[in-house]
């Protein structure tokens, strides 16, 4: 029996594996990288079933533009001529409207609360795990009263979808961050949102796969398909061709230069963005996003990880260090107590999120393709969805119905 190959091992492909594993699915996980850092490894790790609004909604293009001016500003697109962009701004400007917003919202809904489900069982499964699921929910703080408004507006929608939400006053604040002043108007906590800490989630899961007897290929980079039909037969990689019995595209940022090699369309951008690590001193204790500036803050006890602002850098990698100075002057302007350095350049993690046009994944089969599945463009929740993308594409495998409906992700909505 030949293998089901899984090209890219970001935690969508990792998940993935591990999701066929269990039903006893030979698996090989080929990466054009050594694996030590991904989009997967250094970002923020927050579990948000509260994210129900993709990025492309109504506000985003006003702000859009207004951002555009700064370059310290959450959200940038740099002007440059290039058809894929081009092409990618107007099916994300088609996307933002209300009604494709209020489609999206029980896809993300129903894939996060999932994804989130599956994380407690997977503590539960692998206590060894240290992945700390820290399950204190996702503070939402803002200064300004434009924010609380749209804010306090969204988590009267969230609890309209059932979900948790709790208006928070700066006394209130106080109680959740005693250790040092939070300068806020107020926030919002979803008490059903959580965290953990990436890097261990995707070492310990990389780790325990390949004890189960999942086939690693490092630096193995995926340059073409040989096909006959509506079927791969096999890989072409730049260290050789590998037979398949079924293929996941689990590609990232890059998912979509694959599935030209395949004839279909998948429309991705990268989202570029930063974190680093600081001293937690005084300690910060509940994870939260400075509205305004976007900026994720999650806690891990001595340490605070501090990440945010999304640059559509198609697969740029360079590091441009105002916006990495946007990240690290909301610390203060939040917490101005907060003992915070500047970090070093080799202290700065970047990664690429693999951006969809319209914000929601592509999660089924490739059009055209009976043996060739895809799970990418998750954005800013990867870390959040992937446990359910994992699970959905080992149904689909394994020809079973799925756990929840994934319409809204159909692969070739753009084809
Ligand atoms: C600053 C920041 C903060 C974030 N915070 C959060 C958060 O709090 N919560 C959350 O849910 N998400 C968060 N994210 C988003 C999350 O990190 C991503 O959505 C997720 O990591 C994407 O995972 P992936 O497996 O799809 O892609 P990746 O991790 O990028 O993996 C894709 C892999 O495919 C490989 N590959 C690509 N093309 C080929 C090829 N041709 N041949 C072989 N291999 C190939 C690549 O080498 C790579 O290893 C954040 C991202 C950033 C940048």
């Amino acid at each position: 029996m030949k293998p089901t190959i899984i090209i890219g091992g970001g935690i969508v492909g990792l998940f993935s594996a591990y999701f066929l594993q269990k039903e006893g699915i030979e698996v090989t996980i080929v990466d054009r990288t050594d694996l030590k850092d991904n989009c997967s490894t250094g970002n923020a790790g927050m579990i948000v079933p509260s994210h129900i609004i993709p990025l492309a909604a109504p506000g985003m293009i006003s702000k859009g533009i207004g951002w555009m001016f700064s370059s310290k500003s959450p959200f940038y697109i740099h002007p440059r001529l290039d058809y894929k962009l081009a092409q990618w701004c107007m099916l994300f400007f088609k996307a933002a409207n209300e009604k494709q917003v209020k489609r999206s919202i029980p896809f993300l809904k129903n894939l996060s609360l999932l994804s989130k489900a599956l994380y407690q069982e997977f503590k539960v499964e692998h206590p060894e795990s240290a992945i700390a699921l820290v399950e204190k929910g996702l503070m939402m703080a803002y200064q300004t009263e434009s924010v609380e408004k749209e804010e306090i507006e969204f988590a009267h929608l969230a609890r309209k979808y059932g979900l948790e939400a709790e208006i928070l006053t700066p006394e209130d604040i106080k109680k959740v961050e005693p250790n040092l002043e939070l300068k806020a108007r107020g926030a919002v906590l979803f008490p059903g949102d959580a965290h953990l800490d990436p890097g261990a989630l995707y070492g310990f899961l990389k780790k325990y796969l390949e004890e189960k007897g999942v086939k690693f290929l490092y630096n193995t980079q995926v340059l073409g398909f040989e096909k006959s039909g509506q079927k791969v037969n096999a890989v072409i990689t730049d260290q050789g061709k590998i037979e398949a019995e079924k293929v996941l595209l689990c590609g990232g940022s890059w998912s979509g230069e694959l599935a030209k090699m395949l004839g279909f369309s998948l429309p991705m951008m990268g989202g570029k963005g930063y974190s680093f690590i600081q001293e937690n001193k005084p300690e910060i204790r509940q994870a939260t996003i400075l509205t305004e500036m976007k900026v994720a803050v999650s806690p891990y006890g001595d340490e605070v990880r501090f990440g945010g602002t999304m640059e559509i850098a198609g697969t740029n990698q360079s590091i441009n260090l105002n916006r990495v100075k946007g990240i690290f002057e909301s610390i203060n302007r939040f917490y101005p107590d907060f003992e915070a350095k500047f970090p070093n350049e080799n202290q700065i993690w970047k990664g690429l999120r693999p951006c969809s046009p319209d914000g929601l994944p592509y999660i089924g089969f490739a059009p055209g393709y009976s043996n060739v599945l895809v799970g990418s463009g998750h954005s800013m929740m990867g870390i959040s969805m992937a446990p359910g993308t994992g699970k959905v594409l080992a149904e689909l495998h394994q020809k079973k119905d799925t756990a929840i409906e994934i319409q809204g992700f159909e692969v070739g909505r753009f084809d």
